[in-house]
């Protein structure tokens, strides 16, 4: 809990003239900066003592929530565990101090990470050949479809301007294709939540560059009919690209490359442990099957998000091929096992096996007028991150939890106790879910006002 003073902005706390630390005279004398390297004004920064700084900074890390504080079951980001020997190796200096204009061949141990993870990703997706180089998810979309247009323009195929992405697709996809200057047509989804593959088959025509899909997708339900659709989308000239985002649950159970994809992205940071909250690091390689590797970006000297990929192999490499076929196994038994205690009281719009993931469609009472968003503060009131709330757009109050493959089952107890708690609040006393969160340090912010006149700069000086 914060304290009122050390909980105050930085420069609130500083006081002119005071100072962090306090040297000695020394026996070399002192050495003056020339005049004409001096800012000709004093920078604006706080002045303040080594003790007041330490407490303020102290302070406010303890605000944050991230996979090591508590739970985390942010639907659709794959928030796992990052273990602790990953941050050993990222921060080994021979890693940690490389530059990335350093000459080649100071730089081999560096190469052979990279070798070695492009080499794993191709066993463990299926397909023949990575590139390392894109920064995110999002990145290694438009790279994709980037390679996809080199592949179609080098047989002199230029009229394939469309690409088919499902209505239940992350935000994402549409924004890379319209980005890399492609039309988007939207493809259905059946009432069981996966791709009609009959409105598919009318969309389907020799404009059409690419279908992007993820699988399981986004309301995480297995695809099916995946062999069904990528045998048509081939035989319409087009390539199947695969959003690698959620390939967690894959792990040790399927490869993409076996299923008929031609072209992926995978999100290192979602499925191999990089902590990415607000928005980084990330790490978005692309893979492509055999026949498409020089369709493949070559030009950037620079190899990606370096660190994620340390923590991506070490990640791989410490687990071992036994014990990654388990991850997708048990995120989906997690996944399962928390949906399953739960739907006699949230809503489950689609009722089957998922995977690592499943959407509630809020409260199952809804006569109580507390929506999701009530019950995503009231859970930080208990000491939980809110899953993802209001995606897939699919349902009006989605509530989307994906607890991955780390969590204990006393965990998973405690957070299905605490969801069971707030629905008996909600039916109860609505109105302290409704006020939530009572217990953080900043209160329910208006979002409104938050989006349409956000306070970006700090201006006063102001005295205690
Ligand atoms: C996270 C995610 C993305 C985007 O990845 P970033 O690394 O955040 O750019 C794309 N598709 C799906 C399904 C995702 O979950």
């Amino acid at each position: 809990m914060n304290n009122r003073l050390y909980g105050k902005l930085i420069f609130e706390l500083s006081r002119p003239g005071r100072k962090g630390y306090s040297l000695p005279h020394n026996e070399f004398g002192s050495y003056d900066i020339p005049q004409e390297l001096c800012r000709e004004q004093e920078a604006a920064l706080p002045e303040c003592d080594e003790l007041t700084v330490v407490r303020h900074y102290t302070n406010q890390s303890a605000n944050n929530f991230g996979v090591n504080n508590g739970f985390y079951p942010l639907g659709s980001c794959t928030m796992k565990y990052n273990p602790c020997i990953n941050e050993e190796m990222a921060a080994l200096p021979a890693f940690s101090a490389l530059h990335p204009l350093q000459p080649a061949e100071t730089t081999r141990g560096a190469q052979e990470v990279c070798r070695m993870l492009e080499q794993s990703l191709c066993a463990i997706t299926g397909l023949s050949a990575f590139t390392l180089k894109p920064f995110a998810g999002a990145h290694g979309e438009l790279t994709g479809l980037m390679v996809i247009r080199a592949y179609h323009e080098k047989r002199g195929d230029t009229r394939r301007t469309k690409v088919i992405v499902p209505d239940s697709a992350h935000g994402t996809n549409p924004a890379s294709a319209a980005v890399c200057g492609l039309d988007i047509v939207e493809v259905k989804s059946l009432a069981d939540g996966t791709v009609d593959v009959e409105h598919l088959k009318e969309l389907l025509n020799d404009e059409v560059a690419a279908m992007m899909m993820t699988n399981p997708n986004t309301l995480g339900l297995f695809e099916r009919s995946i062999p069904e659709i990528a045998a048509m989308v081939h035989d319409c000239g087009a390539l199947m690209y695969y959003d690698g985002a959620n390939l967690n649950p894959m792990l040790g159970a399927c490869r993409p490359g076996d299923m008929g994809f031609d072209v992926m992205h995978i999100n290192l940071h979602k499925t191999f442990s990089t902590p990415h909250g607000g928005g980084g690091p990330g790490a978005g390689p692309v893979g492509v099957r055999q026949g498409l590797e020089d369709c493949l970006p070559c030009v950037s000297p620079y190899n990606g998000n370096f660190a994620v990929e340390i923590r991506a192999l070490a990640y791989i490499l410490s687990l071992g091929r036994d014990q990654l076929k388990l991850v997708g196994p048990l995120a989906t038994l997690n996944a399962n096992y928390i949906k399953e205690c739960l739907k006699d009281v949230y809503e489950l719009p689609i009722d089957t096996l998922c995977k690592h993931e499943f959407v509630f469609d809020g409260l199952k009472d809804k006569s109580t007028g507390v929506t999701t968003m009530d019950v995503a503060k009231r859970l930080l009131d208990y000491g939980y991150h809110a899953p993802t709330i209001y995606f897939p757009l699919l349902f009006h109050q989605s509530l989307m939890i994906e607890p991955t493959e780390n969590e204990s089952k006393e965990t998973l107890d405690d957070f299905i106790q605490v969801m069971r708690t707030i629905a008996h609040e909600a039916a109860t006393d609505p109105e302290v879910v409704k006020g939530a969160p009572h217990h953080t340090p900043i209160k329910r912010v208006d979002d409104v006002e938050a989006a349409k006149h956000p306070v970006l700069t700090y201006k006063a000086m102001q005295a205690l």
